[in-house]
């Protein structure tokens, strides 16, 4: 459920109409629900009852500090894969110890920062990294939480580009080699070996994946328990998929967390989850005007809106639903709906049935809120996208366009050029 809905002919977030924040913010603009964002988290977290679960918002999904910060003071924990976003996460109120550091690329100085701000867990991809961030704890005196994170062999994923879980994916370690570090990091003094990590992709639409990866989770929490080793916490990643309209709705966080319980029925460990897209997706939508309509046998919108701002239809085929704000009256009729940005690459969606539209009207890209914004770019020489939140019946600009002259203070001419010629 979102808070995205006609009221009186007008598409409203929570209680204030889209139509009334694109004329003040200007288009296009990201507009996220507070409402959405808290009943998200709620019905995930609640999903698992008492037990005692940390949920790591994957901060990757929508980086927002006014996001983080909504999903902090909830008791929202932080996965994190970069510094920026520890830095991010701390700074919009999660404390540190709910945070989780992820990644296959951290570096020694990323690493020092996690270790010094003390965050609960690093989940750690490899040998090699095991044994640099052990050398820099060493170095400053402190015991670094560590997760091991497995790679299961099990692919799932909405699409092959955010499918992590086969054998021959970037991310983590073999089941075997997982035992072998995490023994390992279990002997080392500047080492805290707490647990196993798991994340096999994103867009999850089926339970079975998950759960045959949660399986070999357990089974490895067994065999290190049988072998006299420790190990308090599984990390079982985010991957639980949203519905974006066109698709059969995933598995409910209720039906998630109900196969959680099968798996570990009877097994006492900490559980973690890194829910993204499942909290922020649906919680967002990107407002776009139209600039004009071309005449084709089929016609063509041009939205003031363009890849730079949402990139997943070109990256990822995705489907975004499309929202007139107003009301909309007339037949539907078929539209090709594209942005401005020189490439064919730049087309939203072909063959789309919509209700009129005309030079002017504005739009809403529904299930925006995830690896929206956060992949914006600037090509083209175009503004980066402003962000806004809404809160019943307000709202404020939390981020705000990055214009062109901006931009250009980050620029300058080298010596050579910046003389008359
Ligand atoms: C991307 C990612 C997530 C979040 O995935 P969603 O599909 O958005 O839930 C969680 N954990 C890790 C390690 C990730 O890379």
């Amino acid at each position: 459920m979102n808070h995205f809905e006609y009221r009186g002919g007008a598409f409203c977030c929570e209680g204030v109409k889209l139509a009334e924040i694109a004329e003040a913010v200007g288009t296009p603009c990201y507009v996220y629900s507070t409402a959405t964002l808290e009943r998200h988290y709620d019905v995930f977290r609640s999903a698992f009852g008492t037990r005692d679960v940390l949920v790591a918002f994957a901060v990757k999904a929508n980086s927002n500090i006014a996001v983080l910060a909504t999903l902090a003071r909830k008791g929202a924990g932080a996965d994190t894969v970069s510094q920026g976003e520890i830095e991010r996460a701390l700074m919009a109120g999660a404390p540190a110890s709910k945070i989780i550091f992820s990644g296959v690329g951290k570096t020694a100085e990323e690493l020092t920062f996690a270790v010094k701000a003390g965050v609960h867990q690093i989940n750690v991809e490899s040998r090699a990294e095991l044994e640099l961030l052990a050398e820099i704890a060493r170095g400053l005196g402190k015991k670094a939480p560590i997760a091991i994170r497995v790679n299961p062999d099990v692919g799932a994923g909405g699409h092959e580009k955010i499918s992590t879980g086969k054998g021959d994916a970037k991310f983590g370690v073999s089941p075997e080699q997982a035992l072998a570090l995490f023994a390992r990091a279990a002997d080392d003094p500047h080492l805290h070996a707490q647990g196993l990590a798991v994340h096999i992709g994103s867009q999850i639409r089926d339970l079975a994946p998950l759960e045959a990866a949660f399986r070999v989770m357990r089974s490895l929490a067994e065999k290190l328990r049988g072998d006299g080793i420790p190990i308090e916490r599984l990390d079982l990643g985010g991957g639980l998929g949203v519905p974006y309209f066109n698709e059969p709705d995933p598995p409910s966080p209720a039906e998630y967390a109900a196969m959680v319980g099968r798996v570990f029925d009877g097994f006492d460990i900490g559980l973690s989850f890194e829910p993204g897209r499942m909290i922020a997706a649906n919680a967002g939508v990107l407002v776009s005007r139209v600039v004009r309509l071309q005449e084709r046998p089929r016609p063509i919108v041009v939205l003031d809106a363009a890849m730079n701002d949402l990139i997943r239809p070109a990256i990822y085929d995705a489907y975004h639903g499309i929202k007139p704000l107003n009301q909309p009256k007339g037949a539907e009729q078929a539209y090709d709906v594209v942005g401005p940005i020189c490439e064919t690459g730049d087309t939203f969606t072909r063959n789309r049935m919509l209700p009129p539209l005309e030079a002017g009207d504005l739009v809403a890209f529904m299930t925006a809120g995830a690896y929206g914004a956060v992949m914006a770019s600037t090509y083209n020489a175009r503004a980066l996208v402003p962000e806004v939140l809404v809160s019943g019946d307000t709202y404020e600009i939390v981020r705000r366009r990055w214009d062109v002259a901006e931009q250009l203070k980050l620029e300058t001419l080298p010596s050579w050029l910046a003389t008359k010629a």
